[in-house]
């Protein structure tokens, strides 16, 4: 078995979609990015990436490249999946902490889970995803931008 970790974060700013874990979630502010800006899902790629030493999102999702712009994090997370299985890696589970101010995400947790399981390919139940403010301190406690932590686990099969 073998653990990978992932973080990220995206400034919050108006006119944008805020989607997390694929699930866009009704809130004033979005977040700002060159995809759609899943913070959730981008900790989530490292975190695979990190557990199958195949580098990092930038490496395979450069900022920048045309191809990628406003592209679905879903999509994305799609190809790492898919590079991972054709290494022969099965993922395990995968824990995902989201910190935002606002808005609560409790009410779309099952959203989230489901929409992260149905892309992997895992029982909705090895998926788990949390949230938590940061008690008003620092960039995020002055709602400027969110951040999100992800460890999986994954196996050689
Ligand atoms: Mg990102």
């Amino acid at each position: 078995m073998r653990v990978g970790f992932g973080y990220d974060s995206h400034r919050l700013v108006e006119g944008k979609d805020l989607v997390l874990c694929g699930v866009r979630i009704p809130s004033p502010l979005g977040l700002e990015g060159w995809s759609d800006a899943d913070v959730a899902i981008h900790a989530l790629i490292d975190a695979l990436c990190g557990a199958a030493s195949i580098g990092d999102i930038g490496t395979l999702f450069p900022p920048g490249d045309p191809a990628h712009r406003g592209i679905s994090s879903r999509v994305m997370l799609e190809q790492v999946v898919a590079t991972l299985s054709s290494r022969h890696i099965g993922i395990g589970n995968v824990d995902i902490t989201v910190v935002i101010e606002e808005p609560r995400l409790s009410p779309y947790f099952t959203a989230m889970r489901s929409s992260l399981a149905s892309v992997i390919g895992i029982p909705v139940e090895r998926v788990s995803v949390k949230a938590k403010t940061n008690d008003g301190m620092g960039f995020i406690g002055r709602v400027e931008g969110a951040a999100a932590f992800a460890v999986v686990t994954v196996s050689d099969g």
